[in-house]
């Protein structure tokens, strides 16, 4: 059996499946945030009664982290739906965006949308929380109401996407009927070359197979290069499985991914047993590439969708905007590559940042290169940074939000995931992405730039 066949023969109780079974699976987790979670709430009431109690309250969490800093009141209502809903069923993981358990939120625009306005247990957007939280264990079964809950896939565990219904389903039962996906094998050899970027990997491979060439199957993901990605790598990958319509992407699991998950475990005092698995000699794969990353190039994805692959240096695309942040290109170590290239220069074009998450804020801001932090060299260089971590325009939303695309015809790049019509605003705009890196290049020149013109 593949990685993901394992795990999901494991959680049906079942000693062996195969792709195309129709299975009863357990679920050890299930995430929902403020745009599905009171949809979610909606039809987990309405079939089972007003007064049910969810199927295990400990394997519940809920992480507002989409329209959360906008004006726009139906938004904000949305984040108090779930925090009536954790008091009620006395949830113990809600990382609300206010400390009072009985106060509203209100998102106040008064005070501008770069500094903090949230409180002490906001956690930021769900897919980079969660292993931040701890939440997220080797051999597990991870549903999510967002697309790109493939992200913890990075960690050993089989995490996909679902919607509102079977939200409400395994709110009530911690089950879900799950069809055995089929499952792609990518091998990776070699190491990345200086100016390469995890993001380059990815978009490398939606490239071969198309924004559709994983339709309803695992993306595996193995072989010796993988030794030398770090965690945030993996999850990079792991996240855009469903660029090409994955249902779920997954890693090996090794002692990078043990350090990872104990740690993050043990300090927020979530359950740290787990039970990896590991590759079988039979795996059966309806698809095979092995990727040598120490040839990828930097690498874009063109308007209209993820799979639209082309070289940084071959391109000629004169730009508006730059933006960096989202669960794929919002994490420590993409500001850091974002920052390595801008040091000292500044940007021609309007640059917005956008940490996933407060811990991020926190790293950037007390991480020192000289006399200054991270984010005092992004501020230098000219880019807009937000303390108010979360989603922001990697899907548009009200318009109100950081950064987002409210003019036809802009053109910009972006660290994010998804670039069809429409996804971060203005249906006439076009979004091109790449790696952090090749963003931060970008916003220096004005024109979809190679990073390695910088690299010193
Ligand atoms: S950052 Fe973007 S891709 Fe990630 S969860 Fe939020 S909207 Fe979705």
């Amino acid at each position: 059996m593949t990685l993901t066949e394992k795990i999901l023969a494991r959680a049906a109780g079942k000693s062996h499946v195969e792709a195309g079974d129709n299975i009863w699976v357990n679920a050890d987790v299930l995430m929902t945030h403020d745009v599905c979670g009171p949809g979610t709430i909606g039809v987990f009431k309405r079939e089972f009664g007003k007064t049910a109690k969810v199927w295990d309250r400990s394997r519940v969490v809920i992480i507002p982290d989409h329209y959360i800093f906008t004006a726009d009141s139906k938004s904000n209502r949305n984040v108090d739906i779930l925090r009536e809903f954790v008091k009620e069923q006395e949830l113990p993981y809600f990382y609300d965006v206010i400390d009072d358990p009985d106060g509203n939120w209100v998102y106040d625009a008064k005070k501008g949308n770069l500094l903090r306005q949230y409180g002490s247990r906001y956690a930021g957007v769900c897919h980079t929380a969660l292993p931040q939280k701890g939440h997220t264990r080797p051999g597990e079964i991870l549903f999510g109401t967002d697309s790109h809950t493939c992200m913890a896939g990075a960690f050993n565990e089989f995490a996909t996407g679902i919607g509102n219904t079977d939200a409400g389903f395994v709110l009530g039962t911690g089950k879900l009927l799950i069809k055995v996906p089929e499952t792609m094998h990518f091998r990776f050899e070699g190491e990345m070359q200086p100016g390469v970027m995890a993001k380059d990997i990815i978009l490398h491979i939606i490239g071969e197979i198309g924004f559709d060439g994983a339709t309803y199957r695992a993306m595996q993901f193995d072989g010796p290069g993988v030794a030398s990605l770090s965690m945030d790598d993996r999850m990079t990958i792991a996240n855009m499985a469903i660029e090409a319509g994955g249902k779920n992407g997954i890693f090996e699991f090794d002692a990078r991914t043990k350090e990872y998950v104990d740690a993050r475990c043990k300090l927020n005092d979530t359950k740290a047993t787990y039970n990896p698995v590991e590759r079988d000699k039979d795996e059966k794969f309806v698809y095979e590439l092995v990727v040598d990353l120490s040839k990828l190039e930097p690498t874009v994805a063109c308007h209209p969708d993820p799979g639209q692959r082309k070289k940084a240096k071959d391109m000629d695309v004169k730009l508006d905007r730059a933006y960096i942040g989202s669960c794929t290109g919002g994490k420590t170590s993409d500001f850091v590559e974002f920052a390595r290239v801008l040091r000292g220069k500044k940007v021609v074009i309007d640059t917005f940042g956008v940490p996933a998450t407060p811990e991020i804020v926190h790293d950037l801001q007390v991480t020192r290169w000289g006399d200054k932090t991270i984010w005092e060299i992004l501020i230098d260089a000219g880019v807009r940074m937000t303390e108010n971590a979360g989603c922001a325009a990697c899907l548009g939303g009200p318009v109100d939000t950081f950064g987002r695309i409210n003019q036809p015809g802009l053109k910009c790049i972006s660290a994010t995931n998804r670039n069809f019509p429409g996804r971060m605003g203005d249906k006439e705009s076009q979004v091109f992405l790449a790696s952090p890196a090749t963003v931060a290049a970008s916003a220096l020149t004005g024109r979809i730039t190679d990073p390695r013109e910088y690299l010193s």
